[in-house]
């Protein structure tokens, strides 16, 4: 497996392949691998010849008051992962190859980046954007693989990617969980045990949710309660936001007709957690 540094020999490597005519695959991330990346590198090294992991904890994506110096690191474990799993190219790139002095370019997508973690995190989608674009003009990957764990996010890429034109197929990949219904998070370590013991209730709103929609419930207000019931019994947990959306626009829905995404965030002391359920009529 080869380790690359800067944007100027990924996108030497990615020349030399245009020869031989071979898809290439990438699977961007922040590091602190886990079982959910591993997914999402499975299926990528399964679809495609060559296979692209980023592993750049992006400063941009984060807020003044956020995590960004206490985000895990750990890239010997992350590189063992990659090598296990077959992957081609490990791209870490070093902050200052990223965004070198007098970097001032950024990418915005309004609307769909607007709500819900857009609200809650006013600096947040403009980063992912930002580095999203840069990563795969970079890489230039046929097949770019994300995680529905990150529901709006994928939301928002698609959108990137359909407004440059960009020339990548965006795949997503379903949620992988702890056995207690927990979506694996790089952030879930930092969990106390007691904290531990409640996070899963965000998956069990969510369930709540979609099982009244199966009943029959249409009321996006009256679907919310059933989520937000499971959720106020829980002391430890600040809600964020629990929502019925479209999942094309994420826009609130009055009265749910055909599919409709669950989203949901909350805070378990100062850890956040996001998860979301995919609902078909
Ligand atoms: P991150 O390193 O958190 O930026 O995540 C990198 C990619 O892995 C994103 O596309 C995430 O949506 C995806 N991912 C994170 N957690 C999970 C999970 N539990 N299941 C599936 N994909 C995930």
């Amino acid at each position: 497996m080869k380790v690359l540094r800067s944007p100027r020999t990924l996108i030497s490597w990615r020349r030399r392949l245009d020869r031989d005519g071979i898809t290439v695959g990438m699977v961007p991330t922040m590091g602190a691998l886990h079982a959910g990346h591993r997914a999402l590198i499975r299926k990528a090294r399964l679809a495609c010849d060559a296979l692209v992991v980023s592993l750049f904890v992006n400063p941009k994506q984060f807020g003044p008051r956020e995590d960004f110096a206490r985000y895990p690191r750990s890239f010997t474990h992350d590189a063992t992962m990659c090598r296990q799993e077959g992957v081609d190219l490990l791209y870490a790139p070093s902050l200052e190859a990223m965004y070198p002095a007098g970097h001032q370019t950024s990418v915005t997508v309004r609307e769909v980046s607007a709500r819900w973690e857009g609200a809650v995190r006013p600096h947040h989608f403009g980063g992912v954007v930002t580095v999203v674009a840069k990563l795969l003009s970079a890489a230039r990957p046929d097949i770019a693989f994300f995680g529905q764990k990150d529901f709006q996010q994928t939301v928002v890429i698609k959108r990137l990617v359909t407004d440059l034109n960009l020339d990548v197929t965006v795949r997503v990949c379903p949620t992988v969980r702890e056995a207690d219904g927990l979506a694996l998070s790089s952030r879930n370590i930092y969990l106390s045990p007691g904290e531990r013991r409640v996070a899963p209730r965000l998956y069990a709103a969510l369930q709540a949710g979609r099982a009244a929609m199966h009943r029959g419930m249409t009321s996006g207000a009256e679907v919310t309660r059933a989520m937000k019931t499971i959720l106020a019994r829980e002391p430890l947990v600040t809600v964020d936001y629990l929502a019925v959306c479209d999942p094309m626009t994420l826009e609130p829905l009055r009265v749910v007709r055909r599919s409709a995404v669950l989203l949901g965030a909350i805070r378990l002391g100062n850890v956040r957690l996001i998860d979301n359920i995919l609902v078909g009529r």
